[in-house]
């Protein structure tokens, strides 16, 4: 009781009704409180915890790295082999010209260090982004945040940016050849996981080529694995100019990406030189972590299931009386009730049946489903029918 008080005095708040959940430990796909109730990850703390908690194959090769070597230098300067490796490891799995890997600290961070390498390529200046898109919560990042409300406060933000519609082909036309970048989101995550029309990202890479513009691809909560493909670059058959990636990237510990071609990188090295900086991009303990979860991936089936087992939540839940409609790509899901305040009703109580639930930035009607992707299909089972036990109770 006393740490929750001093989390709400000293910790700096952003809601008025944070989860309050005080977490002891956490293993798979379960937490626990210091009184030893259980909590089932709904969400892998929003699409980071994929291989699941308490890793063995990650957190023995934390340790192992912690007692090499934590941080020796700034970004860039000095060779370290995790970052080197995990590198390479992206690279070899991401279509061509994808081969250069920038890493950061956080998503917002990856996609600013993408938007100002794309400035610096093009030479151009504007930016054209999606309604209900969320990239993050930095100055650049916010700015090409498709939501009114959030944006309104902080302006000044930077300028020269245009909001368009997703999956509206009729509106590529404002891609021009002062663009220099688009950045979408295969799958809206916050928008309330919203797909691309596989048709749709084709036209928007063709526009882009046209007229010069980069695509960038904001797949921070897309990748390993949550879609059933290891990236959704990769499902949709579509690749970017510039690729970004965070959340999953870094195993648990914090780490970002943004990755380009060879050639456009190259231009954050001139006029001037160190076009982005970062003290601790890259951190050696970050990308250990975040290889020994890639590799834990890449040698289980767990991608390969994402999409069965996502479907096996969406065949339980269907059909329900509360719920209007599932939207789902792989193991990422959105359950539509249609009504703001039953879905917080609805997710308040979940907590006290134990779950850790989360609802969306632009989507406050529905609820997500995102478990680490190593759940078994016993814990769908339960977990289903804890949710429905629950969500009976408003009918
Ligand atoms: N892009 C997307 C699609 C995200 O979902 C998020 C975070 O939720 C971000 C960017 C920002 O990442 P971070 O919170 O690590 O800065």
């Amino acid at each position: 009781m006393i740490l929750r008080q001093l989390f709400l005095e000293h910790v700096g708040q952003t809601s008025e009704n944070p989860l309050m959940i005080e977490i002891e430990r956490a293993e798979g796909i379960y937490m626990y409180s210091p009184d030893g109730k259980r909590y089932t990850d709904l969400i892998s703390g929003v699409t980071v915890s994929n291989v699941g908690h308490g890793n063995k194959y990650v957190t023995d090769a934390v340790c192992r790295q912690v007692n090499n070597y934590m941080h020796l230098m700034v970004y860039g300067e000095v060779v370290e082999s995790p970052q080197v490796r995990y590198a390479q490891k992206l690279a070899s799995v991401l279509p061509d010209p994808l081969e250069s890997v920038y890493f950061v600290n956080s998503g917002s961070e990856a996609v600013e260090g993408a938007l100002k390498l794309a400035k610096r390529y093009t030479g151009r200046t504007e930016l054209v982004a999606f309604k209900n898109a969320y990239h993050g919560s930095t100055h650049g990042a916010l700015s090409i945040m498709g939501g009114e409300e959030f944006r309104n406060a902080f302006r000044p933000l930077i300028p020269g940016v245009r909001h368009i519609n997703f999956n509206a082909a009729e509106e590529l036309k404002y891609i021009t050849s002062k663009t220099a970048a688009v950045i979408v989101e295969p799958v809206q995550g916050e928008g309330g996981v919203r797909p691309a029309d596989p048709h749709y990202l084709k036209a928007l890479r063709e526009r882009c080529t046209e007229t010069g513009a980069l695509l960038i691809f904001d797949e921070i909560q897309t990748a390993f694995g949550r879609t059933g493909e290891l990236f959704a670059t990769i499902k949709y058959g579509v690749t970017p100019d510039i690729l970004v990636l965070a959340k999953a990237l870094g195993g648990g510990m914090p780490l970002g990406a943004f990755i380009s071609s060879q050639v456009i990188m190259e231009s954050l090295k001139t006029n001037p030189m160190l076009g982005h900086i970062t003290t601790f991009g890259g951190h050696p303990v970050c990308c250990t972590a975040g290889l020994a979860a890639f590799e834990y991936l890449m040698d289980s089936e767990i991608t390969a299931e994402a999409d069965r087992k996502g479907k096996m939540f969406e065949d339980i839940l269907t059909g329900h009386p509360l719920i209007q409609e599932i939207r789902r790509t792989g193991l990422l899901l959105a359950v539509e009730i249609g009504d703001e305040g039953l879905n917080q009703r609805i997710i308040r109580d979940f907590v006290k049946e134990g779950l850790v639930p989360d609802t969306f930035l632009f989507c406050e009607s529905a609820f997500r489903i995102a478990p680490p992707l190593i759940i078994t299909d016993e814990q769908i089972k339960e977990t289903c029918g804890t949710i429905i036990a629950s969500m009976n109770k408003f009918i």
